[in-house]
């Protein structure tokens, strides 16, 4: 039987040592004013973490029939994706473009525009507009599936019993048959602490997404995917961007090395500056600017950029602070992720654990599949994610999408591939729309046609990959998408025409 019952931090841990979770008193809480949920019995499935996968995990068990709270600290929910993430940098970088675009794109269009200014203050709430929309929206889907919201910190007492400091003051406790971890990752620090973030001058992506200036040189850190979605966009509102990666090449882990040129290509003719083989060492604030140091990875050689603002965007790390696991024994690896067996099993019986917080790509959709199939497991036993046909985004313009294998990867596995082509400068609809940067590339198994990776560059690469995620999923061969009609004129033909490209030798348009 339940819990939540207030009572003090004393009381929680006197619990903790002495009492088995089936003996707590059942303490009744009436509904909060301030949104809290009346909880009324030992839960089935108690979710910590309201990002997307807690979130979506939460909705599917109250669906499938389990009785079912979510545990969120931040106020709202959508976690780092719905807030300082996904979201709000969609919204960034699709109004941004529509401003580069009217400045730079439509007059070939028959459109003549004057006076074109950048409202940033209005951009700015635009974007707080959607994240609103979308986190209140999530709420709604909670009332909606009757999944119990419930503010504030929580941390493991034992592997049933959770304490809740409770944002709008005081402490609580829930009892949960199933717990699932969702607590998600945060930026990760400069190594060393050779660069401190104050969100104003030296930013990580959550201070990228809210500067009240375009600043006039912009440096950014790292040349993974929110390097390069966060340097577009203030490229895009005027500023100069040198983006410095230790590798050799853009785009994150994952991409295609020939994508990555070529993406590497269309940002440069956009306006970014690369500096590739380059690690930064430091980055230092002086008179008002902020002084980064640079390594050479071929000769060690060491040289300064100057610039108004600096962006941190070496990648984020799982997120497990004051959760309590050392108080049940839940094991984390060297890399402080929650280690977990192929049914997201933690090591403690009861507690599983999914999305960022624990191994794999951090990715909200990813998050979002292992939720549910976290609770399939609770449910019945089952649960499946492949993680064979994880799709990866960069949104930019182009878009950059891909799923499935590399060049490199099968390559590096030894397996006999062809490669399909076709490039958008050769589809009808990308010539109409004036937007023919790009191609989608095709990976098959030469033996069997099979389709082994699918790499788009180009307009809606993001929302044509779910295709080749759909074909990789039923394990499709080129030729099945060759003889897959496609609407005319759409960009999606180029998808065909790259399938029909590798699986007859020949594309019809080019
Ligand atoms: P999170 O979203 O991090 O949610 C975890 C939640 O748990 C948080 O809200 C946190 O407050 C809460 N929490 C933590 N500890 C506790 C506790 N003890 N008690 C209560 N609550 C707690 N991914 C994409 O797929 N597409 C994108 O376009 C994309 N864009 C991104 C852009 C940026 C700038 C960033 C930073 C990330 C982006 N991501 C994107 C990654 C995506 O945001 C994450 O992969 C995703 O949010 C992970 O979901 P999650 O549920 O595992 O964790
Ligand atoms: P990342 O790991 O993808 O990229 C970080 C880059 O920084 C790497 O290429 C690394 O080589 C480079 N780097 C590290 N230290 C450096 C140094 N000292 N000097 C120069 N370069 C250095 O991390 P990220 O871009 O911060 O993204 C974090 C996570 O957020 C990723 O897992 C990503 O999948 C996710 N994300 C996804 C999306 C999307 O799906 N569209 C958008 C944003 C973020």
């Amino acid at each position: 039987m339940l819990v939540v019952r207030k009572t003090s931090k004393s009381t929680v841990s006197r619990l903790a040592r002495h009492t088995p979770a089936t003996a707590l008193q059942v303490g009744r809480w009436q509904r909060s004013t301030r949104g809290l949920a009346t909880p009324s019995g030992q839960y089935d499935a108690v979710v910590i973490g309201g990002g997307p996968g807690g979130y979506v995990a939460a909705i599917k068990a109250a669906q499938l029939g389990l009785k079912t709270a979510c545990i969120e600290k931040r106020g709202t929910l959508g976690g780092t994706c719905l807030n300082v993430g996904c979201i709000p940098s969609k919204a960034m970088l699709n109004n941004s473009h529509i401003y580069h675009q009217t400045l730079h794109d439509i007059k070939k269009r028959g459109i003549d525009v004057e006076g074109v200014k950048l409202n940033l203050q209005q951009m700015l709430k635009a974007k707080e507009d959607s994240v609103n929309g979308l986190t209140k929206g999530i709420e709604i889907l909670f009332k909606q599936n009757k999944v119990d919201y419930i503010k504030g910190t929580a941390s493991f007492v034992s592997p049933k019993i959770i304490s809740v400091q409770l944002n709008d003051g005081g402490e609580s406790t829930v009892e949960a048959k199933n717990v699932i971890i969702a607590t998600g990752s945060e930026v990760a620090p400069f190594p060393g602490g050779a660069i401190e973030i104050d969100e104003q001058q030296i930013v990580s992506s959550t201070g990228a997404l809210s500067l009240q200036k375009v600043p006039e040189k912009m440096v950014v850190i790292g040349g993974g995917i929110i390097g390069l979605e966060m340097g577009s966009v203030w490229s895009r509102l005027g500023a100069e961007v040198t983006v410095v990666e230790f590798l050799n090449s853009i785009g994150g882990a994952g991409i295609d090395e020939e994508i990555s040129k070529q993406f590497q290509k269309s940002l440069t003719k956009q306006g970014l500056k690369f500096k590739l083989s380059t690690k930064v060492l430091s980055a230092e604030k002086k008179d008002g600017k902020v002084v980064v140091t640079t390594e050479a990875a071929k000769d060690g050689k060491q040289d300064s950029l100057e610039a108004d603002v600096v962006l941190v965007a070496v990648g984020r790390r799982p997120y497990i602070q004051g959760l309590g696991l050392e108080n049940v024994g839940v094991e984390v690896d060297s890399r402080g992720r929650i280690v977990i067996d192929d049914q997201f099993n933690t090591s403690v019986p009861n507690i599983k654990c999914i999305g960022d917080v624990t191994f794999g790509p951090m990715l909200a959709h990813k998050a979002e599949e292992e939720g549910i199939a976290a609770v399939e497991y609770i449910h019945s036993g089952h649960g499946h994610v492949n993680y064979g046909t994880i799709p990866s985004v960069v949104y930019t313009h182009p878009e950059v999408a891909w799923v499935g294998k590399t060049e490199q990867e099968l390559k590096t596995d030894g397996v006999k591939y062809k490669v399909g082509r076709f490039p958008f400068l050769a589809n009808s609809r990308a010539k109409t729309n004036l937007d023919t940067e790009g191609q989608v590339k095709f990976l098959v198994e030469a033996e069997t046609d099979r389709i082994l990776g699918v790499h788009i560059i180009g307009p809606n690469a993001g929302e044509m990959i779910a295709e080749g995620v759909l074909a990789l999923e039923y394990g499709a061969s080129a030729e099945d998408i060759a003889r897959t009609t496609h609407a005319h004129p759409t960009l999606s033909e180029a998808f065909r025409e790259a399938a029909l490209q590798v699986s007859s030798g020949h594309a019809i348009h080019f």
